[in-house]
């Protein structure tokens, strides 16, 4: 089935016309690993993982592609201030290599709890510094870059697309961005550095030699060097935040069409926010929360990935307990379903009823990426009266694929111990003995088994 996506490039939705069929070339813009990530930057990867999910459901074959930005991004977006892992260095008293490391692992460990499938190629900035200088280099020959005291950057007014993505016309684009005060030795606001030098008055941990002087590239380089290398000149869909529209991706686009001068990225995607007091979660702000803290509170990070799934990509989330409660208890009644499905559907069902659901849900899935519409299909095929149980169980194990809930995976039989705690209850209610089976199902909970009783005897769920 063909997919439709909201191109941010033309801002209208377009059926995928992949490069080369059914291969889809996807790249997502990584973390950068000077700090914990917080929950927001989750929602964004939630998306793409959804976005690469339901690619991989409709048919084709993605290659997908992450990096880690782990050096050249400075705390001032106009390209002054410090590079934020050297600042991580200084916070923690570890080198800036340590600090990368460190919060790589996190990230990695937090997307293994969001059941976020791992990039077929997951790469750091700072083993492909040889790319970025020739993309440099290759900018520098067609006349794109210019020198100042403290690196070489590249005139945007050269490139005459420049603000195409944020919808800016060339001169507006040129005085768009982050950028507040103009350097005096730049050349147009909008202008970035591609190559910085290294300070005089400061040694920095991460630095190279370079046909320019020793530095360290910007950041934007690294994301153009590395999808190129990966994936293409050109190539069929990049993702991110919206955040990254005005800069960080217009940005890419002038480096990689500058040099290449053929289309970068067919399809731009871009995630909103999750907002926290009205406000963007960010790292800077203050109130942010990791997976961690919602863990503290009973939440797991697949409660959040159900809650993630409730809203349009294209829409902003408010952040709040109260919705964080009300998707934790519908991600477990939905788990719980799909345990006592895999345990006891047995037999056939109606095949067409099945087919004409999950026809349904591909078609949510289809319309650019339209999950409440998928969760509330998902809910609609578990309805009484409706599937039996064992197309209830089919349609699951198959929406599951798209949603990442993990919903089939505990199901199973019970280690000997729990089965013959389970046993006991189950004398004790033969003989009335109320009171034991109260305390067997207290037991049994807090080893993660919950028991109900139905008028078809003990149904237990592990959690
Ligand atoms: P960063 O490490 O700052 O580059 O952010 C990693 C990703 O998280 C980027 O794609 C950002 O656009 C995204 N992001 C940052 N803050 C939020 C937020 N509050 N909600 C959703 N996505 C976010
Ligand atoms: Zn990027």
């Amino acid at each position: 089935m063909d997919i439709q996506l909201f191109n941010t490039l033309t801002r209208r939705r377009e059926r995928l016309e992949p490069v080369s069929p059914p291969k889809v070339g996807l790249y997502t813009c990584g973390p950068t690993v000077y700090n914990y990530l917080h929950v927001g930057n989750y929602r964004t990867y939630v998306f793409e993982d959804g976005l690469r999910r339901a690619l991989r459901f409709l048919g084709y074959d993605v290659q997908h592609v992450m990096n880690i930005t782990d050096v050249g991004h400075l705390t001032s977006d106009a390209d002054t201030g410090e590079d934020k892992l050297e600042v991580g260095a200084a916070r923690t008293g570890k080198t800036a290599w340590e600090v990368a490391a460190f919060y790589t692992e996190t990230f990695v460990e937090d997307s293994k709890k969001l059941n976020l499938l791992p990039p077929h190629v997951l790469c750091r900035a700072t083993d492909h510094i040889p790319e970025q200088i020739e993309l440099i280099r290759r900018l520098e020959a067609k006349g794109f870059t210019y020198r100042t005291s403290d690196g070489i950057y590249y005139d945007a007014a050269k490139f005459k697309d420049y603000g195409r993505l944020m919808g800016a016309s060339h001169q507006e684009g040129l005085k768009a961005g982050a950028r507040v005060e103009l350097s005096p030795e730049k050349r147009n606001p909008s202008d970035f550095a591609v190559w910085k030098f290294s300070p005089k008055d400061k040694k920095r941990q991460m630095e190279w030699d370079s046909p320019w002087g020793r530095g360290f590239p910007g950041w934007h380089i690294e994301c153009s060097a590395m999808a190129m290398r990966y994936l293409g000149e050109t190539f069929d869909i990049h993702c991110g935040g919206v955040d990254h529209i005005p800069i960080h991706h217009t940005n890419e686009i002038a480096q990689a069409e500058g040099a290449t001068g053929r289309p970068f990225v067919k399809v731009w995607l871009h995630g909103e926010f999750l907002l926290m007091n009205k406000a963007k979660m960010a790292k800077s702000a203050g109130g942010f929360l990791r997976l961690a803290d919602l863990e503290e509170k009973g939440i797991g990070a697949l409660d959040y990935r159900y809650l993630c799934l409730t809203a349009h990509y294209r829409k902003q989330l408010d952040f709040s307990w109260e919705s964080l409660e009300g998707a934790r208890s519908a991600h477990r009644k939905l788990a719980d379903r799909a345990q006592v499905l895999a345990r006891e559907a047995k037999g056939g069902g109606d095949a067409d009823a099945r087919e004409s659901l999950l026809e349904r849900f591909r078609a949510c899935v289809a319309d650019d990426l339209d999950m409440p519409g998928a969760l509330a299909t998902t809910w609609d095929a578990l309805r009484p009266g409706g599937l039996s149980d064992a197309d209830q169980l089919a349609f699951l194990q198959e929406a599951d694929t798209v949603l990442g809930l993990n919903l089939c995976a505990v199901a199973g039989e019970l280690p000997a111990e729990l089965r013959k705690l389970l046993d006991e209850r189950a004398a004790a209610r033969r003989n009335k003995d109320f009171s034991t089976s109260d305390e067997l199902r207290k037991k049994l909970a807090e080893l993660g088994v919950l028991v109900e009783d139905t008028p078809q005897g003990q149904r237990w769920v592990r959690r």
